[in-house]
């Protein structure tokens, strides 16, 4: 029978801690660690999403300044207010929230944050210097909280056999990154790979970003495996990972939980990466 990874109990052991950074800095330069939280359109998940960042600030003493766009808003009046809060010395951090309405470039919009001030990771600068090695850019918030979940367990990661399930940019592609820098062996898989039982079956970690609800049963997974579920599907019974829990479970070493488990750790990392950015200045 799993350990369970307790991902919330976690996520507020490094939240207090974030609390104390925050305070130090406060106390140090006279104004908070700011983060900037952008939101576009209307999207009920998205207002959910932001909410609990800016709650989360403000449990850290983060100072959350938060711009609500109007869904029909125009690229380069998104790319000014971008501009602005790059030049603003109060603002240490940058969100653009995701998705954007479809009539804005994405990837042209997140370009035009200064890498330095990039809170989610998500820039083609600190992509890079992740996939280069270098160890000053910001790393996506849920790749790396997965790392710290992984790290939790005690169980060490060089020279283990690690199979991430999904190659999206801001979980599958980042977190075999990640695995490879602590000196995992890496297998990614997708949807055109061929006997994914059969890899899924050798791994030590597994790591699951598909989107499909239960979709790794016990069957896929190694006895005593570290089985990390990113997945957030939403099912008839509501909230449900990637992972069928109930059977993982009795197989797997340690397991997490959806929700408990990456959801809180993403967040959590975002407020690492704000609080990294302002002391780094
Ligand atoms: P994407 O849809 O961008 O990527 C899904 C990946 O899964 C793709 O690489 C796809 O392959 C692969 N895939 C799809 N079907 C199969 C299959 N049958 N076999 C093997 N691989 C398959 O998703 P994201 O990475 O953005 O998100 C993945 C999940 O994680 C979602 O449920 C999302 O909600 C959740 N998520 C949770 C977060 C959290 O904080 N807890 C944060 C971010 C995401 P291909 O590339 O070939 O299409």
């Amino acid at each position: 029978m799993a350990e369970i990874i307790d991902g919330k109990a976690i996520a507020t052991k490094i939240r207090s801690q974030l609390l104390i950074r925050a305070n130090e800095f406060e106390n140090r330069y006279g104004r908070k660690v700011g983060l900037a939280v952008i939101r576009v359109g209307s999207n009920p998940a998205s207002a959910v999403y932001v909410r609990n960042k800016i709650k989360a600030c403000n449990e850290c003493n983060i100072r959350s300044l938060s711009y609500e766009l109007d869904e029909n808003v125009k690229s380069e009046q998104l790319v000014e207010l971008i501009h602005t809060l790059n030049a603003d010395a109060q603002v240490d951090g940058i969100l653009v929230q995701l998705p954007l309405p479809k009539h804005i470039d994405e990837r042209a919009v997140l370009a035009e944050i200064d890498p330095k001030k990039d809170a989610d990771g998500f820039h083609a600068v600190n992509a890079g210097k992740l996939f280069l090695g270098e160890k000053d850019g910001t790393v996506a918030c849920t790749p790396r909280g997965i790392i710290e979940l992984i790290k939790s367990t005690g169980v060490p990661i060089r020279g283990k056999h690690a199979v991430v399930v999904g190659r999206s940019n801001i979980v599958g592609k980042p977190v075999a990154a990640m695995l490879l820098a602590n000196d995992a062996t890496v297998t990614v898989c997708h949807s055109r790979t061929v006997n994914l039982k059969e890899i899924t079956l050798s791994a030590d970690i597994l790591v699951l970003a598909i989107g499909k609800s239960k979709f790794i049963t016990a069957d896929m997974v190694k006895p005593g495996a570290i089985v990390i579920d990113v997945g957030m599907n939403r099912d008839e019974n509501g909230l449900c990972g990637d992972v069928d829990f109930d059977g993982v479970k009795e197989v797997a070493g340690y397991i997490t939980p959806v929700p408990g488990g990456v959801g809180p750790m993403t967040v959590a990392m975002l407020l690492c990466n704000t609080v990294d950015g302002a002391v780094h200045e």
